[in-house]
Order: C-alpha cells, then sequence, then structure tokens
C-alpha cells in the first residue's frame, strides 16, 4: 500500500475502532494485521512479526491453515445456520469429538466466547442444585488472580481488581480464596515445606460460608492471563476431594488450557481430576471462528429431564454452535490428531523451557514458570525482595522484543504493581527454529532492559 493509503486507514482506525483493552494513547498506534503465515503476522507497513502470544492464547494452528477455512466455506455452502433449539449434524460431530478429547461422558452446550460458556456453567450448577434438591447452593468460589470473563458473573469470578474498576456491582455470590502462588505464597511457606494450604483455604471458605449454600468451585488448571500461576501437582486433586467431601461441583475453565496448551488434551488431564463441568473456548477453532462449549457431565443432565414445564435449561443464543464454526472445530481437532499437535505443544514447551533456563540467574528475573506450552517470567528489580519490576521496565521488555520482530505479552491487570509477568504461548506450528530464535530476543530483552 502507499503510504497515502495507510495513512488512511489509520486515521479511520483513530476515529471509528474502539480497541479492547488499551488505554487511549496506546490505542493511538496499533498494529493493523493484514496477513499471517504461520506463526506470523504482517502489519499494513509490510512488518512481520513472530506472534509468541498466538493473538490472545488462541490461534493454536497459525495463520496460514487453508483446511480450516475450507471446512468453514464448506459448510456454509451446504447449511449455513440453524439453531440449536433443534439440531445438524457439525453440532454432533463435534460433541462427539469433545468426548473423545474429554475421556469421559458430557453433554455439551455450544455458546460464542469463553465468557459465555462460564456463564452457561453458572447458570446450569444453580439450576442443577435447585433440581437437585438443594437450592440454598447459590455461591461459587474462585481464586484471586484468575481471569474467567468480561460479562457480569464471569467478571465478577474473575480475581482482578482493576478489570471490575467502576463495573461494579457484579454478579452477586462469588467468594474468592488466594491463588497457588508457590513464588510469592499468600500463607508465607516455602515451596517444599507446604501443607497444601492453598487447597485447603477452599474447605475453610466452604465452612465459613456456609456449606449448605455453595455451589460450584471454578479454576484454571493453571491461572494463565493472572500471570501463569502453575499450582504444585497435588494441588487441584486436593481441591476436588474438597469439593466432594461437601457436595460442590467443580467447574474446570479450559479456555486457554485446552486443546493441547498444556501438553496434554486439556489441562486438568495432567492433575488426574475428573471436573464437573468443563469450559472451553479459544482454541476449539484455532480462533478461526468464534465457538465455545461448556461440557457437563452426563449425570448432572439428568436433573433437567423432570417432565415440570420449567425443568429444561432456558438458554438460547442465536449464534452458540454455528454450524460453521462446529465443521471448522472438527477440522481443528482432527488435524491435531493428524499431527500429533498435543504430543508437540509438550515437546515446544520442554523445549522453551530449556531455551530459556539461562535467564533464571538474570537480576531482573525472579521466577520462570512453564506449563505445558506457555511460559511466565516474573520480573523484579530486588531479587532478595521479590519487588514486582514497574510498567516501565517491564513496558521496555516487551518494546525490544517487538523492535526485534516478536510480539510477547503480559499478565492482565491485577493491580497496577503486579503487572510484572511477561508471557508467551506461541502457535503449536512454531519451527524448532524460530523457537530458538523467539528465546534468544527474550533473553536479548531481557538482558537490554537491566
Ligand atoms: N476464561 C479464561 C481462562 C480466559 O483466559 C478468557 C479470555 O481470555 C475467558 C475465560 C473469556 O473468554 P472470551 O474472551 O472468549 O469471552
Amino acid at each position: 500500500l502507499r503510504e497515502e493509503e495507510r495513512k488512511a486507514w489509520l486515521d479511520k482506525d483513530r476515529r471509528y475502532v474502539w480497541h479492547h483493552m488499551q488505554p487511549y494513547a496506546a490505542s493511538r498506534n496499533p498494529l493493523i494485521i493484514t496477513g499471517g503465515d504461520g506463526a506470523w503476522v504482517t502489519d499494513l507497513e509490510g512488518n512481520r512479526y513472530l506472534d509468541a502470544m498466538s493473538g490472545l492464547w488462541c490461534v493454536n494452528l497459525g495463520y496460514s491453515e487453508k483446511e480450516l477455512a475450507e471446512a468453514a466455506y464448506d459448510q456454509l455452502r451446504q447449511m449455513p445456520y440453524y439453531p440449536l433449539t433443534q439440531s445438524h449434524l457439525p453440532a454432533i460431530a463435534l460433541s462427539e469429538k469433545l468426548n473423545e478429547w474429554l475421556g469421559g461422558d458430557y453433554r455439551i452446550f455450544f455458546s460464542n466466547s469463553g465468557s459465555e460458556a462460564n456463564e452457561v456453567a453458572f447458570k446450569i450448577v444453580r439450576q442443577y442444585h435447585a433440581q437437585n434438591g438443594e437450592p440454598t447452593r447459590w455461591k461459587f468460589i474462585s481464586r484471586y488472580r484468575a481471569y474467567h470473563g468480561n460479562s457480569m458473573g464471569a467478571l465478577a469470578a474473575t480475581g482482578q481488581a482493576i478489570r471490575k474498576q467502576h463495573y461494579e456491582p457484579l454478579a452477586p455470590g462469588f467468594v474468592h480464596v488466594p491463588p497457588p502462588y508457590c513464588y510469592r505464597c499468600p500463607f508465607g511457606k516455602a515451596r517444599d515445606a507446604c501443607d497444601l494450604e492453598c487447597a485447603s483455604i477452599f474447605e475453610q471458605v466452604i465452612q465459613w460460608e456456609g456449606p449448605e449454600t455453595v455451589a460450584a468451585v471454578i479454576m484454571e488448571p493453571t491461572i494463565t492471563g493472572g500471570g501463569v500461576i502453575v499450582p504444585p501437582p497435588e494441588y487441584m486433586k486436593r481441591v476436588r476431594e474438597i469439593c466432594d467431601r461437601y457436595g460442590v461441583l467443580l467447574i474446570v475453565d479450559e479456555v486457554i488450557c485446552g486443546f493441547g496448551r498444556s501438553g496434554k488434551p486439556f489441562g486438568h488431564q495432567n492433575f488426574n481430576v475428573e471436573p464437573d463441568l468443563v469450559t472451553m473456548a479459544k482454541g476449539i477453532t484455532s480462533a478461526y471462528l468464534p465457538l465455545s462449549a461448556t461440557a457437563v457431565r452426563a449425570e448432572l443432565f439428568d436433573a433437567f429431564k423432570d417432565d415440570h414445564p420449567y425443568a429444561h435449561l432456558r438458554h438460547v443464543n442465536t449464534f452458540g454452535g454455528n454450524a460453521a464454526a462446529c465443521a471448522l472445530s472438527v477440522r481443528t481437532l482432527e488435524l491435531m490428531e493428524q499431527r500429533k499437535l498435543v504430543d508437540r505443544a509438550r515437546e515446544l514447551g520442554e523445549k522453551l523451557e530449556r531455551l530459556l533456563e539461562p535467564l533464571r540467574n538474570h537480576p531482573l528475573v525472579g521466577d520462570l514458570r512453564f506449563f505445558g506450552f506457555m511460559a511466565g517470567i516474573e520480573l523484579v528489580i530486588d531479587k532478595q525482595r521479590k519487588t514486582p519490576a514497574p510498567a516501565d521496565v517491564v513496558g521496555r521488555v516487551i518494546a525490544a522484543c517487538k523492535n526485534r520482530g516478536v510480539l510477547i505479552g503480559k499478565n492482565s491487570d491485577t493491580v497496577p504493581e503486579q503487572n510484572n509477568v511477561l508471557t508467551l504461548a506461541p502457535p503449536f506450528v512454531i519451527s524448532d527454529e524460530e523457537l530458538e530464535w523467539l528465546a534468544k530476543v527474550v533473553i536479548e530483552a531481557v538482558r537490554e532492559a537491566r
């Protein structure tokens, strides 16, 4: 494009487009992305960037998978839309495939986004308890630092103060507990000398709230956007046991951890727990079309079979389970199976860990955390005191990566002084050489920021 055409697009962007999450000043100079190829994106000026965040942790198959586009196109020509008040073949096929990936017996409810998948989970859980003879169970427990979505219920479940400012009051009935944040243990314990107080706190809080009022716990297998906070190996199992003891359901938010990102089909499979509900989005279509799902253990569905005229779930969304999105999702999962991309993601994650190891001794790096094919690099300015690196230092590392052609992320708005974790979650189609270069760039950028 000629210079004046590029400028015209930017002027129109500045005039008409409201950018997600961006402060005004930052939103004035967006990357305007026009194309993609594998793990790379190209902007309006022709600059190429290696997208080490897969967009928003979602473009797992990269930016140029023609087979996905074709799956959607074929379905759009065959039958573009029909609501899931009835049914269609792509939704049936995808529900079956999701059950294979989950390795259990689940009913699938389709929506369009991760937030909606969580909202649906909350409604299902409350109605389930009401129809299962326990109508007083209505509260949800989640963790500080977790993100569960933007809508009034999903944001209420979220444990990040800045995200909520000016939007409160949100949905009532959401209670938070501290995260399993070993680097900054909220219970003051050392990593190898604790009794999983971060898990036991669920029991304490259930008792304090009154067990008969607690409906469910919602958690990601690893807190992702909140700073790649990886729990101790036994944590999730312990929480599951506590839930079982008190008749509390367990909702696992697999919006990011699902579909191979964790090195297994779903994140919770790393911890040997069986959730009651699983919510998923993002990688379900590798982000090529909007789609999300709430998978519900089949026994729970029994409570919705009653003859009473209102015993069914009275929830519909026009676009949820869109036929083209479902067909594209089936193709996504088939390609992942054929190309063994879950195993590949695990290998890539192990390799990334080896490559970034030299950072561990760097004075700016307080902690390095890995889960499957994602990494969190926690920056501090005083390693002894673990003082979080301020925004300008974090910003300098991100800018230094971008200047070299690599887009990395950081944790989302928890509180102003705690957005100090760099995040990496590259597409699974990245090559070994590209990953090596990416790690080199990140290491250089950290060294330069000091
Ligand atoms: N849950 C988690 C763990 C997420 O990371 C996100 C989005 O980043 C959501 C839910 C909400 O998904 P969406 O943005 O599709 O509504």
